[in-house]
């Protein structure tokens, strides 16, 4: 059985004023992400919805240091960006669409993933969304660490650095073990 982990696509790591914007690196995977999500979403796989979420008078938390707020619960920013947002208000209320609140780059760092996994004998991971070398790297290694075996969509994936980009599509090939599908 497999899933897809849909990392962090919203306005705030996508859209041109977005807080933490991966710009056009982001915006360009718009097509490709959203046609892997149609393509699990109607094949009834199990589709995550992995959005970090952050409330703005957290002050321990540890990203307050590195970046500029973003993701603040209930802002625009949060919500998905361009067409995906559309195509998660179609499909969200099927019982294989799951939307997974997230604090940490770590899809799994604090939340139910793994159990959600589990509980539906999930074993192949594909993971698409933003960033390369931050969300989606953090959520492939806990996955490699639980003994998920790993999907990466190269199309489907970016950041707003292209070298910590392409360094983490390495990683995940030669180190994690991953297929880097194209
Ligand atoms: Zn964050």
């Amino acid at each position: 059985m497999k899933a897809l982990i849909s990392i962090d696509y919203t306005n705030d790591f996508v859209a041109s004023n977005g807080a933490l914007t991966t710009g056009e690196a982001g915006q360009a995977i718009e097509k490709a992400l959203l046609a892997v999500t149609e393509l699990f979403t109607q094949n009834n796989d199990f589709v995550v919805y992995a959005i970090d979420r952050h409330e703005a008078d957290d002050s321990y938390h540890p990203e307050n240091r590195l970046f500029p707020p973003h993701n603040l619960a209930g802002t625009a920013g949060r919500k998905l960006y361009g067409r995906l947002a559309d195509y998660y208000e179609q499909s969200k209320g099927q019982a294989n669409v799951y939307w997974l609140d997230k604090r940490h780059y770590s899809a799994f760092s604090g939340t139910d993933l793994d159990i959600r996994l589990r509980e539906r004998r999930i074993t192949e991971l594909h993971l698409v969304g933003v960033c390369t070398d931050i969300c989606v790297l953090h959520t492939a290694v806990d996955a490699y660490n639980l003994g998920y075996q790993l999907f990466i969509h190269k199309d489907a994936v970016a950041s707003f650095d292209g070298t910590g980009h392409q360094w983490a599509l390495k990683h995940f090939e030669q180190t994690l073990g991953a297929t880097i599908v194209e």
